[in-house]
């Protein structure tokens, strides 16, 4: 893979990879387990994520149309000693450059990533919450597995269908909901569960991801009907309709 002189620049954090496998999860999330030329040096924690770069963001075209470039994907399983990393990825009905990768790429292919910090890890807490649709379960499947079995976790998953839930590690259980047709977006289906939820009466810590407004709404729950403080709740938009490549 020919590498552009401004891109060597940032060779500390661009990492060149062989997709070793790929296959489907479920009918709509697709893994994708890459293989890295060189060892990986960068430290990890559960629930960080690379960037995917589709299109190389200090190339002419990269600088003009900078939305294009990068793609972000937690990593749902890291093995340092084979320089391997595998990624859940949501096949969702649209048309994104992320999405196209995803669906098309087949083992063999060469492919650039970025390994950023990134800041949705377990905190210290009396019990742990975890809220979101897909795209928020393949970054909570890394977190639940570095748990302890003692650890007490609450959280809600949503996706499309029963077919559409993405098996977890552990032995950590999230309750399920389904959207059955219905929009992800600002998430009626999710935000009803969440609320019906019986937790504990003093705060954990909550991790909430996924599309920005059922994120926002999660959030507002937690605040006014929980009396949750906000420093408590972590939350990561992971994407949000009409905006490409939102981080
Ligand atoms: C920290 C972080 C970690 C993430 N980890 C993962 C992960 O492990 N797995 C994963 O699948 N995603 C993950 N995402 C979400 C992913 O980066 C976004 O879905 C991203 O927008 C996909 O890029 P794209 O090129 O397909 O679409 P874009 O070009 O960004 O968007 C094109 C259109 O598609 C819409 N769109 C984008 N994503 C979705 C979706 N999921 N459902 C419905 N419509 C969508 C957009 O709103 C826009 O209208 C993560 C995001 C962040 C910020």
């Amino acid at each position: 893979m020919a590498r552009n002189p401004l891109t060597a620049a940032f060779a500390r954090y661009v990492m060149e990879a062989t997709v070793a496998e790929t296959g489907l999860v479920t009918p709509a999330m697709r893994r994708i387990r890459l293989v890295a030329d060189e060892p990986i040096a960068f430290p990890y924690t559960p629930g960080q994520h690379v960037r995917i770069q589709i299109n190389d963001p200090l190339s002419v075209q990269g600088i003009l149309r900078p939305a294009d470039t990068l793609r972000t994907y937690t990593i749902w399983e890291f093995q340092p000693e084979e320089r391997a990393l595998e990624l859940r990825v949501h096949l969702y009905e649209g048309d994104g450059i992320g999405l196209r990768w995803a669906r098309e790429v087949e083992a063999g292919e060469r492919v650039a990533f970025w390994w950023p910090q990134g800041d949705f890890f377990i905190r210290e807490a009396p019990y742990h919450l975890f809220v979101g649709e897909e795209t928020a379960g393949a970054a909570f499947g890394p977190m639940l597995r570095g748990l302890d079995a003692s650890a007490r976790v609450y959280g809600v998953l949503e996706s499309e269908s029963a077919r559409h839930d993405l098996p977890m590690p552990g032995s950590h259980r999230l309750r399920r909901v389904h959207r059955e047709g219905a929009s992800a977006a600002s998430s009626g289906t999710l935000l009803a569960a969440v609320a019906a939820l019986d937790l504990p009466g003093d705060a954990g810590a909550a991790y909430v991801a996924g599309e920005a407004g059922t994120c926002r709404l999660v959030r507002d729950h937690l605040v006014r009907e929980r009396n949750w403080p906000r420093k408590s709740i972590k939350v990561k938009p992971f994407w949000a309709p009409g905006k490409r490549g939102l981080h």
